[in-house]
């Protein structure tokens, strides 16, 4: 089972972007820090759409360009820090994966190019009172998709 905290400045980013976004979906690309066993930590995400936006964003040039950026803040240290996967919004549905967003993410984790152990799929909308919420899923270049324990970290 893995675990990914969203700290709460990566919080005021998704909050922000949703609310831009409006009734349109937005998402991007996950970049994380390996923080612990199955651990994992947000430390930036990219923001991509409104309008029609497809879920499946990486190769964009300004998602290419945040990933070298945080390579390069981070030392290029790809045990700890690397791709985590994608986040996108539901604005006005379930936060739970669509079956057209199972088939992407089976895509980019069975994509040799990518040479992904596994990725993270994170989805999220504004509730009442504005108040984020999620739903993590892993899933594994067997196929294998896994329900995982989100963490909003601290105040918002
Ligand atoms: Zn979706």
């Amino acid at each position: 089972m893995i675990t990914v905290n969203v700290p709460s400045d990566v919080q005021h980013t998704l909050v922000t972007a949703l609310q831009d976004a409006g009734t349109n979906e937005c998402g991007g690309v996950l970049m994380g820090e390996h923080v612990g066993h199955n651990h994992f930590a947000v430390r930036h995400l990219t923001v991509q759409g409104g309008g029609r936006f497809a879920s499946f964003v990486r190769g964009t040039r300004s998602a290419l360009r945040a990933l070298g950026q945080f390579f390069k803040q981070s030392g290029h240290d790809y045990t700890r820090f690397n791709y985590l996967g994608e986040w996108h919004s539901h604005p006005s549905f379930s936060v739970q994966p669509s079956g057209t967003d199972h088939r992407s993410m089976l895509d980019i984790v069975t994509n040799p190019k990518v040479g992904a152990t596994f990725v993270v799929l994170l989805i999220f909308k504004l509730g009442r009172n504005g108040r984020l919420e999620g739903s993590a899923h892993t899933y594994l270049p067997d196929g294998t998709v896994t329900a995982s324990t989100l963490v909003f970290e601290g105040p918002l």
